[in-house]
């Protein structure tokens, strides 16, 4: 058996890169973009007015004032969107709106609500310097400039940039495309009665639910009953589309433990079984071809940690992401603990932030079959292997799950 931090090396190291793909900018968001964004022209594109107001000659209102008005002629209208062959030249002024191109000449604008309208001409009634309300060609990009870098993840603002300098679409790693497989003759489907021996499938659901979490594609193929015909079956089907397949159950030591077989004899490279860890012990994990394959173990609250610790890091890099792991802060127990030796816990908590320390509690009774004790968790205590014992006080390392990767 390997330690967990062993285990997810593995898997990272394994994770191929994925092609880069043109995405349509309105589906952008998400994606990492695979090429630096460089501006071919100015945004904006011209100087343009920042308020409604006058475009006139600094110099020509360099005294001008509520008590001393300066009357200047107008000359013509600049709304949003018309450029103008108009020129202003001194005693003149033309109106304008915002966003509309600074005519020639003009070198500062004076808003509205220090002028007064006057028929054909219009009093100004304040001293502005020049470039006063101009918005200056390129002052947001300037041609020539890097608006985003290859790796940047495509934020909703980055959208915005895209858009302003006319990227209908641009060149992004590709989302995994993840098969969701669950194993077991006990599961019956989320719609029929409970009947004796049986329960409900949920891993399939909590699984489909957390990689599209990480952005995947997902597609969940349902539940493989114990033989190793059903498990290749829907195995099979899964390699057929899929860049990386999570099977829950059937990885452990049961006589109808099914999926290590099966993958043997589809030629997988087994790349460990059995991580010292609780839960999740039984966590295997394969490649074949450029594919992955997690097997997590079957009990549902080893299957949501096994994938946390482990899927979501691979596909987040898959999607060329370079933060992969979630804030990982130093906590303090406020209660006593006690383990085994030998394995690592992962254990769900709910995290305070009292007087800038962190306070952690263990989110009610833990059992690997007691998938409520992830409920309302918002961290993932880490009590390393050999621990026994922790005081209240004691102080340990929580992955605060309700935040986005950090490092
Ligand atoms: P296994 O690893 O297949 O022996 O499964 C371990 C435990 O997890 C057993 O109690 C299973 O009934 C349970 N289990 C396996 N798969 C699922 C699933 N899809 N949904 C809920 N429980 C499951
Ligand atoms: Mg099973």
């Amino acid at each position: 058996m390997i330690k967990p931090q062993e285990a997810l090396r593995i898997i990272l190291e394994s994770v191929p890169k994925l092609s880069p793909v043109p995405i349509p900018l309105a589906e952008i968001d998400g994606y990492v973009l695979a090429e630096d964004i460089v501006a071919a022209h100015d945004v904006p594109p011209f100087d343009n007015s920042a308020m409604d107001g006058y475009a006139l000659l600094a110099a020509d209102i360099a005294g001008a004032g509520k008590d001393t008005p300066v009357t200047l002629k107008l000359i013509e209208e600049q709304p949003a969107g018309k450029s103008t062959d108009a020129v202003v030249t001194p005693g003149t002024a033309i109106k304008i709106m915002t966003g509309a191109p600074i005519p020639a000449g003009a070198d500062v604008v004076v808003p509205i609500e220090r002028t007064r309208s006057a028929g054909d001409t219009v009093e100004i009634l304040a001293a502005l310097p020049v470039k006063n309300n101009i918005r200056a060609a390129g002052e947001d990009m300037p041609k020539g400039s890097t608006a985003a870098t290859a790796g940047a993840v495509v934020t909703p603002v980055v959208v915005g940039l895209l858009a302003s300098l006319g990227f209908p679409a641009a060149s992004a790693c590709a989302k995994p495309r993840v098969a969701v497989i669950g194993t077991g003759n006990e599961l019956i489907p989320v719609d029929q009665p409970l009947t004796p021996g049986k329960i409900r499938d949920s891993n399939s659901y909590t699984v489909t639910a957390q990689a599209r979490g990480c952005g995947a594609i997902v597609a969940r193929l349902g539940v493989a009953g114990d033989t190793k015909e059903d498990v290749a079956r829907l195995v099979n089907a899964a390699l057929a589309d899929a860049d990386v397949v999570v099977t829950s159950g059937g990885v452990s030591v049961g006589d109808y433990d099914f999926v290590k077989d099966v993958l043997a004899e589809m030629g997988a490279e087994l790349k460990f079984w059995g991580v010292k860890q609780k839960p999740g012990k039984p966590l295997a994990f394969w490649t074949l071809e450029e594919k992955l394959i997690f097997g997590l173990p079957g009990n549902p609250v080893a299957t949501v940690l096994c994938f946390e610790e482990y899927v979501r890091p691979a596909l987040l890099k898959m999607m060329g992401r370079t933060n992969l792991l979630r804030p990982v802060v130093t906590a303090g127990l406020t209660h006593d603990l006690r383990k085994k030796p030998g394995r690592q816990h992962f254990i769900g908590v709910r995290v305070e932030a009292a007087d800038g320390r962190y306070k952690a509690t263990v989110n009610g009774r833990q059992g690997s079959g007691i998938l409520k004790s992830l409920a309302g968790a918002d961290g993932i205590a880490i009590v390393p292997e050999d621990v026994t014992e922790m005081k209240a006080g004691e102080e340990l390392q929580v992955q605060l799950i309700g935040l986005p990767e950090d490092h």
